[in-house]
């Protein structure tokens, strides 16, 4: 019988470190850290589907279930393509100063 799959993380209640949280045959989470050696597993399944909701970050959850920084962001909004200058092609200089000439034709004071 292989191991079942883990359904997702939480921390150990002991040391806070990170583990695996698994479900066994009859459907109760279990966990067992790997730094203090804690087992953790639920026999009655109302305390086992607290503990789930509560405290397990499931993997594959719906975006709304997970922790905010494990939330991709949605496709990252891609700025506009600049418009490549054709070859060949000076790009348009900033405007030459005018001659003061040119400003009073122009009604430039
Ligand atoms: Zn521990």
């Amino acid at each position: 019988m292989a191991t079942p799959d883990g359904i997702g993380e939480s921390e150990c209640l002991n040391c806070g470190r990170a583990v695996v949280v698994r479900k066994n045959r009859g459907g109760f989470a279990y966990c067992r850290c790997e730094g203090c050696g804690v087992n953790v597993q639920h026999h009655i399944m109302r305390h086992s589907e607290a503990f789930i909701q509560k405290r397990v970050r499931l993997e594959g959850a719906p975006e709304s279930l997970k922790k905010p920084e494990k939330a991709a962001p949605a496709a990252p909004a891609k700025p506009a393509a600049q418009p490549v200058p054709e070859a060949g092609k000076k790009p348009e200089k900033a405007a030459p100063e005018l001659s003061a000439a040119e400003k009073f034709m122009r009604g430039i004071k």
